[in-house]
This record gives C-alpha cells, structure tokens and sequence, in this order.
C-alpha cells in the first residue's frame, strides 16, 4: 500500500508543463492570521464578476476589506496569495447593490480588458463560488455540510462522505492531415466560426480513449498519434480542457447532425472564422499555422487594446 494520497485538482489550477504557468500566484485554503496589506476581492452575482469601470478598462477591487464596499455578501473563500497578496472569492447577496462607479461584468466580456492573471483568478473564483452555493447539503442523506478546514471539501457529519469542487473534464484535439487540419461548427456557434473537435470525458474512459471517441462520434474519422498539448481551466461553468493534437489515420468526414451543423479540413492560409484568443481551441490553431510558417493570426483583443 502506498501513503500517496490523491489530491483533487483545484478549479482554475494550471497542470505542469502547459502554457500558462507563469503564475506568482499560490493556492491556499487557511488564510493568514494577520493580512498586512490589501486584498484582491473576486466578487460574483451569479455569474457576474463586480468590478471597477474605468473610461476604457476594468479593475478588480484591492481594498484590506471586502466591508469597505458596503455591498452586502454571504462570506468570503480565501484563494491564496498573488505576489505576496491574499485574494478572496465572494459570494454577493442577491438583492446586492452595484456601488456607484463600478459594474458586474460576466467573464468572457472582460476577458483581454483585465491583467491575464487577475482573469484566470476570478475564473478560479467564480468556481469556488458556485461550488459553496450547490454543495451545501450532503447528496447522500441530505443533512448540512461542514468545511473541512485544510481542503478545499465539505464533509457530511453522518455518514463522512466529502464533497470537492466540481470538475468536468473535457478533451479537445486538433486533428492534422498533411498541411490540412479538421475544423468543425456547431449551431450554438457564432456566424462564420469553425473550431477544433471537443468533447466531455466518460467516467472509465482515459484521455486518449476520449479523444478517439469524439473525433469518430462527430466526424466518423479515425486518427493516430494522440499526444498531449495542454490543458485550461474552462469556467463555464466548470470544465477543465485538456488539448491534444493527433494525426490522420483514415475514413471520410461524416458530419454527425446532432451535433454539428459543418466540418472540413482546411489550410492554414484559409482559414474560416475562429474562437477567441481566451480558449485553448484558438491556441491549438495558432500553433497549428505557427508550425506551417506562418505568423500567428491576429489577436482581436489585443488589437483593440493596442
Ligand atoms: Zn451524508
């Protein structure tokens, strides 16, 4: 027997060897006894993140107290430090006002308008959030749950079972075919916007299994050379994508209609429409047309920043 515990991932955690982990950032669950200075406070009506509004940008509030605000609030979930300051999630009350000067913006609107590491913070947050509010009781015999005070889990006063943050892991893979990659549109998709194949993964499936499945279920096409490219944190509402790329091995596309309204194999000089810069899909892309010599394609967020 080994004394290896399992430890569950944290929502908006970043797996080692991916793309952005450059983070000062470490996660906790005890916060400090004392705080020295001030706080980042990531504070969520449902969905939406309250923020200031500046004439062209938003900030997230740094204050030492959440209370300063006077917006009223259902408690606060420390997160851990970033470059030495604590930041908190917090859950905003219903019927809670938006101080004069700020706004509730949901996440994909801000995203490319706040520090990039701030972004995936309130990500992290906005799962912490929603995890509190849904897991309150225990889904085995319905009695309140308590915090365990060193994890991220509830546990259930009578019959012990613990309750983690909610995770849904999803798989998504650029499929290549000599100079050609597989892109495909669903209908919930904006006009004119083709992405990469993506998919939930089945419990008693590995990763690899997953991806397989999607890209014969959606276009009926069989691939090889399955290898690992990164992974995301995906806040809406609590998936975590883990990307792949993969090769070519046979078959014709299928397009499976319930599913997808297109798909088709496509050169990196003419491409259709893609997801925004936020999401690992558009990362796949631009490291597929990196890799065929050509520039990456322009980043609209940061072009209207620039
Ligand atoms: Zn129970």
């Amino acid at each position: 027997m080994s004394n290896l515990m399992l430890l569950p991932v944290e929502p908006g955690f970043y797996l080692k060897g991916t793309m952005k982990n450059n983070h000062s950032f470490i996660s906790a669950v005890v916060p400090p006894k004392e705080r020295s200075g001030p706080a980042w406070w990531f504070a969520f009506l449902g969905n939406q993140l309250l923020l200031y509004q500046d004439p062209d940008s938003f900030r997230v509030p740094y204050l030492r107290e959440f209370s300063e605000l006077g917006v009223p609030h259902n408690g606060a979930h420390y997160l851990g430090e970033l470059d030495g300051h604590s930041c908190y999630a917090v859950d905003l009350k219903e019927n809670a006002g938006v101080p004069q000067g700020m706004t509730l913006e949901g996440l994909r609107k801000v995203y490319g308008h706040l520090d990039e590491e701030l972004f995936w913070l309130a990500a992290r947050a906005v799962q912490v959030v929603d995890w509190d509010r849904t897991h309150r009781f225990c889904g085995r015999c319905g009695v309140p749950l308590k915090n365990r005070e060193t994890e991220r889990a509830r546990e259930c006063p009578q019959c012990g079972l613990l309750h983690f943050p909610r995770l849904a892991p999803a798989v998504i893979v650029l499929v290549e075919r000599g100079d050609r990659l597989l892109m495909a549109r669903s209908r919930h998709f904006a006009p004119g916007v083709y992405s990469v194949l993506a998919g939930f993964v089945e419990p008693g499936e590995t990763l690899e299994e997953a991806v397989e499945r999607e890209v014969m279920e959606e276009v009926g096409i069989r691939i090889q050379e399955i290898r690992y490219f990164g992974s995301q944190p995906w806040p809406f509402p609590h998936s975590l994508m883990v990307g792949f790329t993969a090769r070519y091995a046979g078959g014709e596309i299928r397009v499976n209609d319930q599913e997808l309204e297109d798909a088709g194999w496509f050169t990196a000089d003419h491409l259709p429409g893609q997801p925004g810069k936020i999401s690992i899909a558009r990362r796949l892309i631009d490291s597929f047309v990196e890799k065929q010599g050509r520039p990456p394609l322009c980043c609209p967020a940061q072009a209207r920043r620039g």
